[in-house]
């Protein structure tokens, strides 16, 4: 099992597995894009980190100033938090990310350095039953990246990107890290992906705001002539990729 960014969803996300495998190993591996707080904050309440049954493997880039380890243990110190870290009875192992392609079990995994400040990365997930790419903090535009990155997400059947402004928020936040609703169509459209998800919603944008960006977004992929699916990324929703997709 893969799991993608550590935000407060992993807590509900903890529930689940629980509840799911209730007795027997569980295996995770969840990849870190970067460790600004709104990626790592739900790791000490992710329930699954206190049972020893579990055994949990962290890849992530480093933590900007501090190591991998640092950043994601610092959290978890008694200014923060009740629980050392040291003290958590499952098996946790962090690995700095060396290699930008390595294997999960069946899913081959390939990261890429993503325009956002600190460390970041975004990742593209070969599974066998297809391309899943996430790049939630990225700024296309700025700096030149666009080209790179359309051809590192070429052809993914599902792209979870970065779409937090419209092109008016866009203008006031240019250089800020993150990408706007036009931007990740065009994006999209041009690497040919089958369905975006956008993601990284504004934290003052409302679902209402959002069914109104998910709607620009999918005139924008109209207008292009493209077959895009659009939607917004929402908690709890399960999308299952076509089994025998190419890799
Ligand atoms: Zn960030
Ligand atoms: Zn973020």
């Amino acid at each position: 099992m893969i799991i993608l960014d550590a935000g407060t969803g992993l807590r509900k996300l903890g529930q689940a597995l629980l509840q799911e495998f209730s007795s027997g190993a569980m295996n995770l591996t969840l990849l870190l894009s970067h460790t600004h707080w709104d990626h790592i904050q739900g790791l000490p309440f992710f329930a699954p980190i206190y049972e020893s049954r579990c055994r949990l493997r962290i890849i992530g880039c480093e933590g900007s100033r501090k190591t991998l380890v640092e950043a994601l243990t610092g959290q978890m110190e008694t200014t923060y938090f009740p629980v050392p870290f040291s003290q958590l009875p499952s098996n946790i192992e962090i690995e700095e990310l060396q290699d930008f392609t390595f294997d999960i079990g069946n899913t081959i995994v390939r990261a890429k350095r993503a325009n956002h400040p600190g460390v970041t990365v975004g990742y593209r997930l070969f599974s066998p039953d297809g391309v899943v790419c996430f790049f939630p903090d990225v700024e296309p535009r700025s700096g030149g990246h666009q080209k790179d990155l359309v051809e590192f997400v070429k052809d993914a059947d599902l792209l979870l990107l970065d779409s937090q402004y419209d092109s008016e928020e866009y203008r006031r936040h240019v250089g800020w890290g993150h990408g706007c609703v036009r931007d990740s169509v065009a994006l999209a459209v041009e690497a040919n992906a089958k369905r975006l998800l956008m993601f990284h919603h504004d934290p003052d944008h409302t679902d209402a705001r959002i069914d109104e960006l998910v709607k620009a977004g999918r005139d924008f992929a109209t207008e292009a002539k493209s077959s895009l699916v659009v939607d917004a990324a929402m908690e709890g929703s399960t999308i299952l990729l076509s089994p025998g997709s190419k890799v």
